[in-house]
């Protein structure tokens, strides 16, 4: 079900007159969803160029309580303050809380005995909950409620005595952590290929999990071959996959047929920055991953009328507006923004930092 808005704003800072272009889908209820393509933006000829802005785009619930919850911690206890891992994968928000005082660590044999520490969005194992435990660390914890939810699914099917298989990408930080809940009852898997390799000894009692930040298309073809293995395997009661991941590739899947080259905002080493990649290439439409628009190349943009742009969940809304800028200066006078769906969450705070609300930092987007 579809339904659009065309708002026409005009912009003071600009003297431009924009298009704002709404289009609302119902919500898929599982993997299996439909793509809608809006048919009434026309893609533009002759040599007027056009900015088509991606929405929702850029930060996540998880990723504004993250990097807030780095931002109160040193605003009550004072820097430093030690981040296990990148709090999110984001060179930009990284560089800015380090400058702020935080110190990012790969393990916790890096953190002072005693000292407090905060996890990653990206959750960890309960080994190193253990570890935490042993040097008498601090521990402030960051992790998304929504990669909560898949630890405690992978819990909860391990004591059922499931085997688990876990679909997700070797040695990111989030399948490591999921993996350490039941590594010895947990097989992992990241194609389909790996599927035909699984041997399960009780092919009666399985189930399949993911990582959060999947491509929504591949996964969908793992777990049809999942299906077609194992009959009898079940899934989570609600998808893992996170709703800032599905609804960023939908905005991709819906405008790339309108535009020659998609521009994603967003570190090499974000997830779901690279999905959004990967879905606008396999519909033929060329997309680049860039942390800033320093790294916009003249060959990006070769022959290209109409450029879309969005951003990765960790990707701050300052580094699109600054692509924005610089399109702009490069001949793409027009703008509009597609909406493909309103977004409204947000996540409550660790409960250790809960009852500083009131100093809640607004995190520069
Ligand atoms: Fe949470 Fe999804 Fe954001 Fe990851 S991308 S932090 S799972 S909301």
């Amino acid at each position: 079900m579809v339904s659009c808005r065309f708002h026409v704003v005009f912009d003071a800072s600009k003297a431009q007159l924009l298009v704002i272009l709404n289009i609302s889908l119902m919500p898929p209820t599982s993997l299996a969803y439909e793509t809608v393509i809006p048919t009434d933006i026309a893609p533009v000829s002759g040599t007027q160029k056009k900015i088509i802005l991606l929405k929702p785009r850029g930060f996540c619930a998880g990723v504004v309580r993250a990097i807030d919850v780095v931002r109160i911690a040193l605003d009550l206890y004072g820097a430093p303050i030690y981040v296990r891992k990148e709090i999110v994968h984001n060179r930009h928000v990284v560089d800015e809380l380090r400058s702020a005082g935080a110190i990012f660590v790969e393990e916790l044999s890096e953190v002072p005995v005693g000292a407090r520490v905060i996890f990653s969005a990206h959750g960890v194992s309960p080994a190193v909950r253990a570890e935490a435990k042993e040097r008498r660390l601090q521990v402030i914890d960051a992790t998304c409620p929504l990669v909560t939810k898949v630890h405690l699914e992978a819990v909860r099917f391990a004591k059922q005595g499931y085997t688990i298989v876990l679909i997700g990408h070797r040695d990111h930080d989030e399948v490591t952590g999921t993996l350490g809940e039941a590594p010895e009852c947990t097989f992992l898997v990241s194609d389909v290929e790996d599927v035909d390799r699984l041997t399960i000894k009780d092919p009666e009692r399985i189930v399949y999990l993911t990582q959060t930040t999947l491509s929504l298309d591949e996964t969908s073809d793992i777990v049809h071959r999942l299906r077609e293995r194992f009959p009898k395997i079940v899934g989570p009661k609600t998808q893992d996959i996170c709703y800032a991941t599905e609804n960023r590739q939908l905005a991709v899947k819906a405008v790339a047929p309108l535009c020659q080259a998609l521009l994603v905002v967003g570190s090499q080493n974000s997830s779901n920055s690279r999905r959004l990649v990967e879905v606008c290439e396999k519909a033929g439409v060329p997309a680049y991953l860039l942390d800033d628009c320093s790294e916009v190349q003249f060959a990006m943009l070769k022959g290209v009328d109409t450029v879309a742009v969005t951003a990765g969940a960790s990707a701050p809304e300052h580094l699109v507006q600054e692509l924005i800028d610089h399109l702009r200066a490069n001949g793409y006078s027009d703008l509009e923004e597609a909406e493909i769906k309103e977004e409204d969450v947000r996540f409550t705070l660790p409960s250790d930092l809960e009852s500083f609300t009131p100093r809640l930092y607004t995190v520069r987007a």
